[in-house]
């Protein structure tokens, strides 16, 4: 079980902090729900997060109470299953999908959404060159988990499709080819790369909104793909 009283007890004591810094620095006097806005949400660029959402937390089954937070803002979930359903369809056109292991990573996929970049020990470029302490917006962090730094313009600005190659090729081929077109693996190809820059320009181009919203039907979703995406034929 979440320790609730533990939290809340937390949470007021930052409040109560807060309060007691502002009252020897007083003159604004922001409403309480800005106040927790900033406890939660100090990472966050309210010009363009514009309804930052309090961590949300989930349970980590089987540990007595253990959980995560994720300190984020609302990504449309509606959104990013059409956002997974226009990358996976321009996949099949572009390199197919026979054993059907895409299909079944799409399906069983742990996405963590974050607003900051993270820092890692070590990262390679496109071209495979190695960058220490690299600042990366997204993280390939097993077959079936990964992390993306949310895109300022949306879904198709941020790193969840480039991510989600990655995880692709770790299905398939059992790793994820982090040299991307460098190094000795030869998964990555230029191909990956075009692909995922036609599927981030097609998504920036709808925009969440129309992939959040229901009335922009499926039929209208795959008629603009149709006519937008060039079927792969670059890879052939
Ligand atoms: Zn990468």
């Amino acid at each position: 079980m979440f320790n609730w009283r533990y939290h809340a007890t937390t949470i007021m004591t930052i409040l109560t902090c807060l309060l007691v810094l502002r009252s020897h620095n007083p003159p604004l006097k922001p409403t309480a729900e800005e106040d927790i806005v900033k406890v939660y949400s100090v990472a966050l660029d309210s010009n363009w997060c514009l309804k930052p959402d309090q961590s949300k937390q989930f349970v980590i089954p089987n540990l007595k109470s253990t959980a995560q937070l994720l300190d984020e803002c609302l990504v449309d979930s509606y959104a990013v299953y059409r956002a997974i359903y226009v990358f996976y369809e321009n996949w099949k056109s572009w390199f197919g999908d026979e054993g059907g292991e895409v299909d079944d990573m799409i399906n069983n996929l742990l996405i963590e959404w974050g607003d900051k970049k993270r820092t890692v020990r070590g990262a390679y470029d496109i071209h495979g060159n190695y960058i220490p302490n690299a600042s990366v917006v997204g993280l390939a962090i097993s077959p079936n988990h990964l992390w993306a730094k949310r895109g300022k313009k949306g879904i198709g600005t941020s790193s969840l499709v480039h991510e989600l190659v990655h995880l692709a090729l770790w299905n398939i081929h059992g790793s994820a080819d982090p040299t991307h077109e460098g190094g000795e693996d030869g998964l990555w190809t230029e191909a990956h790369t075009e692909f995922i820059k036609e599927t981030n320009d097609l998504l920036f181009l709808i925009g969440d909104r129309s992939l959040a919203d229901p009335n922009y039907s499926m039929d209208t979703l795959r008629s603009v793909m149709e006519s937008y995406l060039k079927n792969g034929e670059n890879s052939k």
